[in-house]
């Protein structure tokens, strides 16, 4: 791709300076940034940057012969919209700066994606990679006791889903313990999302952010107006990418963007190391060799080095950090050869590298657009609970009857026989079709409103100011309505 002219121009720091990398901070930096160019009352940006509330709480587990005191977290930022969505992370070192960050990330999120919730976000200070799953199990349920308790958690208040360390396993644990002590609530599936499909989950849900990255960076790389932007070559075929994180984001993204974009995967990035072949890895395979060996190093005909952070420095046309916040910094940021850096996790650039970047000629795909589908996948699936029936299971047939009759129509006016595709052309959309084609829908049309602000807006600089610009100015309009601001 471009990658000449991109490593022309691309400089070193020329000193290492501290930065303040708590993600609160850093986030409403780029807060602030966009919202100087929205003349909004002052009172009103105030009311939209700040958390709302935190519920910090301490709670007992008993663990073998002792009894255990962890750290719970629930963060609601902005109650413009009910209820409030946001994940639940397990991490050993989470405070309540990050979890109140990780919430305003939800509100802007949310917004950008025209889904209609507050954002919010919890956390419980725990490796899930050492602790046995029993101890998970009480430590999930106790935590989620203590919000039923505190009314942080409710079909129509607060809806946690999984984000790093949980999965549906947990967000089960949670819908069952809800379930429990609401034994009256025909809604109680809807208290979280996320869950398996078995228990009131929706097909596509697991894969629904690293699907929601695909179609994000697909969008760069071939809407006519973001290639001409950002000098792209268009096209995803044959591109190359990166991923550091191959969990459920950075594994799903990975594998959507080599099998339905026809990307190649040419370095994969984990806590314990980084592999890398020039001629591509399947993540399939590297999935299945991590899940049998507990790491991705010593995947086969792969090269394996411990350094976690090499992952910066093998050339890609795309970086695709899916692991966690400020993982390229201003210390790192000249070591990237990518020409976009697309966003999966939260929080991943620190503003001083970001200005390294935008320097070195990067495009940054920012994250509250690129990783927003697991939470349009999750409004999808709340809906689902709330109307208590599957989508597709009232027009499948008759669309696929209605199908039927058009081909019949079109063979006996063409005479062309088209038996052989009549079953998979008639068959009626399933919920996941349903579900893919709403994310993917919900993903271009978001692309497109934060490139029309980009293109349009004279205080629109780069996407991700034009992204929280797309998503302040909403948010500003329900608190608008209120009429309580000048
Ligand atoms: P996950 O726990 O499933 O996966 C995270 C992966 O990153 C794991 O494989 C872990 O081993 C790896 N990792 C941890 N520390 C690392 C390090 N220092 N270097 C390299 N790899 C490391 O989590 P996830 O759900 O995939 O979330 C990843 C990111 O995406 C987070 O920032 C999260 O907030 C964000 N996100 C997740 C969702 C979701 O639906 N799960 C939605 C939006 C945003």
């Amino acid at each position: 791709m471009a990658r000449k002219t991109a490593a022309k121009t691309r400089k070193r720091p020329t000193k290492k300076a501290a930065e303040d990398v708590n993600l609160l901070h850093v986030v409403h930096s780029q807060f602030e940034r966009a919202a100087a160019g929205l003349n909004l009352a002052p009172g009103l940006v105030d009311s939209i940057r700040i958390c709302n509330n935190v519920f910090a709480f301490k709670f007992p587990v008993r663990v073998e012969d002792e009894v255990r005191i962890y750290q719970g977290f629930r963060a609601e930022h902005s109650h413009h919209r009910k209820p409030l969505k946001g994940g639940i992370r397990f991490a050993p070192h989470v405070d309540a700066d990050e979890v109140k960050a990780l919430a305003a990330l939800m509100t802007f999120k949310c917004a950008i994606v025209n889904v209609p919730f507050g954002g919010s976000k919890g956390a419980v200070a725990i490796d899930p990679r050492t602790t046995p799953v029993d101890v998970l199990e009480r430590v999930t349920r106790r935590y989620t006791f203590e919000l039923c308790h505190k009314n942080f958690i409710g079909p129509g208040v607060n809806v946690p889903a999984p984000d790093m360390g949980t999965g549906e396993r947990e967000m089960s644990w949670i819908a069952d313990t809800y379930g429990m002590m609401n034994p009256a609530d025909i809604n109680s599936f809807a208290c979280v999302t996320g869950k398996p499909v078995s228990q009131g989950g929706i097909a596509g849900r697991t894969e629904a952010t690293g699907r929601g990255v695909f179609y994000g960076i697909r969008e760069m790389l071939t809407n006519p107006t973001a290639t001409k932007k950002f000098r792209l070559d268009p096209g995803t075929d044959g591109k190359t990418f990166v991923v550091q994180g191959f969990g459920n984001v950075g594994y799903h993204g990975a594998r959507i963007m080599v099998t339905e974009g026809g990307m190649k995967c040419v370095g994969i990035g984990e806590w314990d190391g980084t592999i890398s072949n020039p001629k591509g890895l399947d993540p399939d395979r590297v999935k299945a060799w991590q899940q049998k060996k507990g790491t991705i190093l010593g995947f086969p005909r792969a090269r394996s080095v411990t350094n976690p952070k090499a992952f910066l420095d093998i050339a890609c046309d795309v970086l695709v950090p899916a692991a966690l916040e400020n993982q390229i910094t201003l210390a790192n940021a000249h070591r990237v050869k990518a020409r976009i850096l697309a966003e999966a996790a939260n929080g991943p650039t620190t503003p001083g590298a970001e200005k390294i970047l935008l320097r070195n000629g990067v495009a940054i795909i920012p994250d509250i657009y690129l990783n927003s589908g697991g939470v349009t996948v999750s409004y999808f699936e709340w809906t689902k609970n709330i109307s208590h029936m599957r989508f597709g299971r009232m027009a499948k047939r008759f669309e696929g009857t209605r199908e039927r009759r058009s081909l019949d129509a079109i063979e006996e006016a063409t005479g062309i026989n088209l038996s052989a595709d009549m079953d998979a052309l008639t068959r009626g959309p399933d919920e996941v079709d349903l579900v893919r084609s709403g994310l993917e829908g919900t993903m271009v049309e978001a692309f497109e409103e934060m490139l029309d602000d980009l293109m349009n807006a004279k205080r629109s600089r780069d996407l991700r100011v034009a992204a929280y610009r797309v998503a302040i100015a909403k948010v500003a309009a329900s608190y608008e309505a209120l009429g309580i601001f000048p």
